[in-house]
């Protein structure tokens, strides 16, 4: 694979490379070799040669080199955590949770893949299978493509390899061309802990690798925007190959009456700042209860202005790093002029911050309503719109009414009403007095309503999806002819009536 990573900075890509700069500085870091079509074609072919072999391993030996990845996270975390934050310029905390999540899912699925995948023994009373051994197996679907974005450069690339390759399956990834470094650092990880040629590979590139790598591969797992997704989706259906969407999210968050003041500003300030609110389960609008709103409002004024925004350097520097993807600050900005344009009123921010890095301000929205952008479309920045609602019953309209469905939160202090609106909400994950942390609970499927996904990431679902399932019945005393073939004969099909009619027939229901 023709990979080329060099600390020379650089003025702008080569033709067939991308560039790669800091966010938080505007510096250049280095430019990647893109990959070409026909080396996507020969890297995928290495990925089917291998996987037999890594198939062939088993669980437990892949476990161990599960246990020297993790522990080579853990060894060389100052580099991959420089490499998070120079590609993608968030806060070096929020490196640490990406890193943290990694560390986790080597753990995690090592230790659940078998189970999840275990095969499963299946009984019918059919007279037709009288006798037969009947179970279920699951085999690794072949080689995985995993296409990620550039808002988390180890999370939502790499980690979604992870079961992937727990599962039994070799895997190709192309990372964000913003953002593949980190990736390519994860090539040095599996070499180092000697991982078998060929199993983890990595091609970076642009949309033209990630079409490519869609036409090779056997399971497509996406991570990007609805818009993407819509196309990988098709041009995998192309191939019938299945694939799992995780997409975009106008993720909303209720403030009930009830609701513990601080608790409820803290997951409202951190649910839309965290990693510069480019985040799919960040929260992008806020609904609050009547009753509650101006003291809501006046304590998140007081706590934004605590709210450091800046170039990263180590851990306590910042709370709000850069803007990665550099057209995602005209998108911030439309959102925040067509809410001011429409009403709305700036209690914090409201513009782009100085450069030379890519920053745009903590900003606050409030006498927001349904006609703005800020509510309506995904922003990806960090913004907070904040509505005023009459009760509960108009908030869960409103949340509702979006053509998103990723996740949802409610702050209350009664914690089981909660959890009732939490069932009456169209996302495909609801948190109650928590934001995003569900994210870290391995076990606990997550994955997109609407136009936020197909299929989910986490608990067995999320490992099941990188294998084919298979049924196998075995027959181990066989008699010569069963009742039901052929010859027909008027006598042997009486039979079998009379068994159906004892077995679910009137004379079987109780009174
Ligand atoms: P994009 O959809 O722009 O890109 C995602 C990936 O797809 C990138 O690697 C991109 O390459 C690649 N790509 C672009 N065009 C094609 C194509 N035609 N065929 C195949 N691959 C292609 O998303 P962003 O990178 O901008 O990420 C932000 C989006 O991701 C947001 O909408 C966010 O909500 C969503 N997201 C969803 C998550 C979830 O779990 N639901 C988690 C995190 C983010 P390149 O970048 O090189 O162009």
């Amino acid at each position: 694979m023709a990979v080329r990573i060099s600390n020379a900075p650089v003025t702008g890509a080569r033709p067939g490379a991308v560039a790669v700069d800091n966010p938080a500085t505007g510096a250049p870091i280095t430019e990647v070799a893109s990959t070409s079509p026909p080396q996507v074609k020969a890297t995928v072919a290495a990925a089917r040669k291998a996987q037999p072999r890594w198939q062939a391993l088993g669980f437990r030996r892949r476990r161990a080199l599960f246990r020297a990845s993790q522990q080579w996270l853990l060894d060389n975390r100052a580099r991959v955590l420089d490499s998070i934050v120079a590609e993608n310029g968030k806060a070096r905390e929020e490196a640490v949770i990406e890193l943290v999540y990694c560390v986790n899912a080597f753990s995690f699925w090592s230790r659940r893949a078998a189970g999840y995948l275990a095969g499963k023994r299946i009984r019918s009373v059919s007279p037709f299978v009288l006798g037969r051994a009947m179970r279920t197996r699951r085999a690794p679907i072949g080689v995985v493509g995993v296409i990620g974005p550039w808002n988390n450069p180890l999370t939502n690339s790499f980690g979604d390899a992870i079961p992937a390759l727990a599962a039994g399956n070799t895997v190709v990834l192309k990372p964000s061309e913003q953002t593949p470094l980190t990736a390519l650092l994860m090539l040095e990880m599996a070499r180092d802990c000697g991982y078998p040629d060929n199993v983890f590979q990595v091609v970076p590139g642009a949309g033209e690798t990630g079409e490519a790598l869609i036409d090779e591969v056997d399971f497509v797992m996406f991570t990007g925007s609805t818009r993407t997704g819509r196309r990988v989706a098709a041009r995998a259906a192309e191939r019938l190959i299945p694939s799992s969407l995780e997409l975009g999210g106008k993720d909303a968050l209720l403030v009930l009456a009830d609701a513990p003041l601080e608790r409820a500003v803290n997951v409202a300030v951190h649910g839309a700042l965290f990693n510069g609110g480019q985040t799919c389960t960040s929260v992008e609008r806020v609904y609050v209860e009547a009753p509650i709103y101006d003291r809501f409002v006046a304590a998140v004024g007081l706590r934004i202005d605590e709210i450091r925004s800046g170039a990263p350097r180590g851990l306590g520097s910042v709370d709000v790093g850069a803007m990665t993807f550099p057209p995602q600050l005209d998108t911030i900005d439309d959102h925040v002029r067509d809410a001011i344009d429409r009403g709305a009123r700036v209690l914090a921010g409201g513009n782009r911050g100085a450069g030379p890095g890519r920053f745009y301000e903590p900003t606050v929205l409030v006498d927001v309503d349904h006609t703005m952008k800020c509510m309506r479309e995904e922003t990806f920045g960090p913004t907070l719109p904040i509505m005023k609602v009459r009760d509960a019953e108009e908030a869960i309209r409103l949340i509702n009414d979006s053509e998103y469905g990723l996740q949802a939160s409610i702050v209350t202090r009664d914690s089981r009403r909660g959890a009732k609106i939490a069932a009456r909400l169209e996302a495909g994950a609801v948190t109650v007095n928590d934001t995003q942390s569900n994210y870290f609970a391995l076990g606990l499927p997550m994955g997109g309503w609407k136009n936020s996904g197909l299929g989910v990431r986490h608990g067995a679902e999320g490992i099941r999806k990188y294998t084919r399932l298979q049924s196998i019945s075995v027959n181990a005393h066989p008699m010569r002819r069963d009742l039901h073939m052929m010859p027909f004969s008027p006598k042997s099909y009486d039979a079998i009536l009379r068994l159906v009619s004892f077995l679910y027939g009137r004379a079987r229901r109780r009174p």
